[in-house]
């Protein structure tokens, strides 16, 4: 598609979701766009479905059945953030559409239910709505995490996706001071943001902000309070993993907070949620940093399969591939003895990692009441 097919088509979008505005009811004005409706019904569904593969894995097959598929869809960013991993990529060998089309194909068979597509930048793809469209195509609930400056562009991915994340570490040049000076995407992120907060009602929007210190508590709580304001939701990861990789590419580790620090900032960030801040983190996520806890027995990979941009499966230990996909059955790389061995290896990891939601899929995962209450909290609000 030319980008000015995607122009007209755009300004076609406007004039008709400007007339539909004008038929909006006052008291449909007031609601928010994240109150709970009948569309999160397919959310459940896929949250169900993970559920029961689950347990069929624990109890029955006893083989690792991951249910998330996390697809770095391409390596190649605009941003260029202090605290990347990948950004040392240069993209040459994305997969192609149709090598991801069959492998998403696999993935509905292997009784995969949901998958987040990241990078890179995702909608540097001229081909992300395509991607986007396959995945939804093949019922899995589908995510994009974007950094925010191709959203306007870019918009119709949208259409197939049912939530995405775009980040947002800190307001105005603060925001962009730690992702390489890219000037303009602070005020990009949030004119896409509105975008699809008006074109894209059924798409649940989250901001996704970096506790790191790059920024000071004082930047993450003026990010809660726009989130609020815009009526969003706001998701916190936080930079903290344990790990400290070798090759002198990652300077991740120092922006790490300490244990006290960051036991600080999340009873604060905990009160807020209390106070009805859009805060989607979880209690128990939250309680584990506030009571500076610093193991867990991890189960992530048995939950969630990381998919590299040219198709090389990742283990989380040591982000190493061990396995690629690219011409090969994703269902006899599930089967295999190094993917069943690396699965298994989790419970021995001492990582301990948060900045994903390998904590709150590990608690759900033992059946641990807290973890279950807490992120059903979630789920039904
Ligand atoms: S936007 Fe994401 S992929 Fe791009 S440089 Fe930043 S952290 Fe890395
Ligand atoms: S703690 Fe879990 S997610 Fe983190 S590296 Fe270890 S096994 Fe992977």
């Amino acid at each position: 598609m030319t980008n000015s097919t995607l122009i007209n088509d755009k300004e076609v979008l406007d004039q008709e979701l400007d007339q539909e505005s004008k038929i909006i009811t006052p008291c449909q004005v007031d609601k928010s766009r994240n109150s709970f409706n009948l569309s999160r019904a397919r959310y459940f569904g896929h949250l169900l479905g993970g559920i029961k593969t689950a347990l069929y894995s624990r109890f029955i097959s006893k083989r690792p059945r991951p249910f998330t598929f996390s697809h770095m869809v391409t390596s190649i960013c605009n941003c260029d953030c202090d605290f990347c991993y990948w950004k040392h990529s240069q993209g040459k060998d994305d997969l192609s559409l149709s090598a991801i089309k069959r492998i998403y194909k696999e993935a509905k068979q292997e009784g995969y239910m949901n998958c987040i597509l990241w990078g890179g930048e995702p909608l540097m793809r001229d081909d992300i709505t395509e991607i986007c469209k396959t995945a939804h195509d093949n019922g899995l609930y589908t995510k994009v995490a974007t950094n925010g400056w191709f959203l306007e562009e870019n918009y119709e991915f949208a259409k197939y996706t049912d939530l995405m994340f775009t980040s947002l570490d800190a307001l105005g040049e603060k925001h962009e001071s730690t992702r390489g000076n890219l000037k303009g995407l602070y005020e990009r992120t949030l004119k896409g943001i509105e975008f699809h907060k008006k074109h894209s009602p059924h798409m649940r929007i989250y901001v996704c902000c970096t506790v790191s210190k790059a920024h000071p508590i004082e930047d993450i709580i003026e990010v809660a309070e726009l989130c609020k304001d815009m009526d969003i939701l706001l998701y916190l990861t936080v930079n903290k993993s344990n790990q400290c990789f070798e090759k002198g590419e990652d300077n991740s580790k120092e922006l790490e907070y300490s244990a006290d620090e960051l036991s600080d900032i999340f009873k604060k960030l905990k009160e807020m949620k209390q106070q009805g801040y859009p805060i989607r983190n979880s209690y128990y996520f939250m309680d584990y940093l506030i009571e500076k806890k610093n193991y867990y027995e991890c189960h992530w990979p048995r939950i969630a399969t990381v998919m590299y941009s040219n198709g090389d499966l990742l283990r989380c230990y040591d982000r190493q591939p061990f396995l690629n996909i690219a011409d090969k059955p994703l269902g006899e790389a599930l089967r295999s003895k190094e993917f069943i061995e690396m699965a298994n290896q989790c419970t021995d990891c001492k990582l301990a990692c948060v900045g994903n939601y390998a904590l709150d899929a590990s608690g759900l995962w033992k059946i641990e009441w807290q973890a279950i209450k807490s992120i059903a909290e979630i789920a039904i609000t």
